[in-house]
């Protein structure tokens, strides 16, 4: 399925780059669990990080009530959030044609408040965005927990894609200079787990912090 384009999503400059099929707007995403999330506030526009989780086309966001961010999507007003994955660093002989490789998704939609079941799937389903199988290992929300806790629906209406991979690209006459080009790769990783200083002596990892430590 494709993301139908409009000149909403349409990416414009460098279009090879644009991506509008579903799989691939869904793997960045999945890829991720940190969004920025704009929308406007007589006519003050915000842009404000948070945690996501995707499930279909629905992408759960949850926090305080109070938070200004969720009580104005949950009016139904305009969203766009966005999803960035930095994969390198690439150093072009030129100052000009130095950039990043990257894949990056914007999505635009309207939120709206979940309760009941789909209340307790949205957290679930940002629980296991954030480190798969932890819902499993910890105590369920209770109900006051759950009052204090606003999830909200965002129903991916429009979404696209944009992503680049590969080496420099100088200008020809550039690639005689004796300068050093090429990408320097950036990956993000785990690194040895913390334990609590109140957990019990020798308590072994959990299933979902050993997965994250595996490699
Ligand atoms: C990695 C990360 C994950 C987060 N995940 C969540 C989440 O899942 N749910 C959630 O509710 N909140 C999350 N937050 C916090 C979120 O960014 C807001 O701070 C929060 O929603 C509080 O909103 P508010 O209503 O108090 O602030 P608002 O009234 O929305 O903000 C008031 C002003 O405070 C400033 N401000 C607010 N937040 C930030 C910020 N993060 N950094 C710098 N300035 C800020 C801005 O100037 C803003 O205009 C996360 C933040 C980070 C960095």
């Amino acid at each position: 399925m494709e993301y139908a384009q409009t000149d909403r999503n349409t990416v414009r400059r460098l279009p090879i780059r644009g991506h509008y099929d579903q799989a691939t707007v869904h793997a960045i995403l999945d890829a991720g669990y940190l969004c920025h999330v704009a929308f406007t506030v007589d006519d003050q526009p915000f842009v404000i990080p948070t945690i996501y989780g995707r499930r279909g086309e629905s992408i759960y966001l949850h926090g305080s009530p109070a938070s200004r961010m969720l009580k104005n999507l949950a009016q139904g007003i305009k969203a766009s959030l966005s999803v960035t994955h930095v994969d390198g660093l690439v150093l072009a002989r030129s100052a000009f044609h130095h950039s990043l490789n990257y894949r990056s998704v914007v999505v635009f939609g309207r939120a709206t408040r979940v309760e009941g079941a789909e209340k307790e799937q949205g957290l679930l389903t940002i629980s296991e965005q954030v480190l798969k199988g932890r819902w499993q290992e910890v105590r369920k929300p209770n109900a006051k927990e759950l009052n204090a806790t606003l999830v909200l629906r965002l129903n991916m209406e429009s979404a696209s894609a944009k992503n680049r991979t590969g080496p420099p690209k100088d200008e020809a006459d550039d690639y005689a200079l004796p300068v050093w080009a090429g990408t320097v790769p950036i990956h993000t990783r785990f690194s040895r787990p913390q334990p609590d200083a109140k957990l019990p002596c020798g308590m072994e990892l959990p299933g979902s912090v050993r997965s994250l430590v595996a490699d």
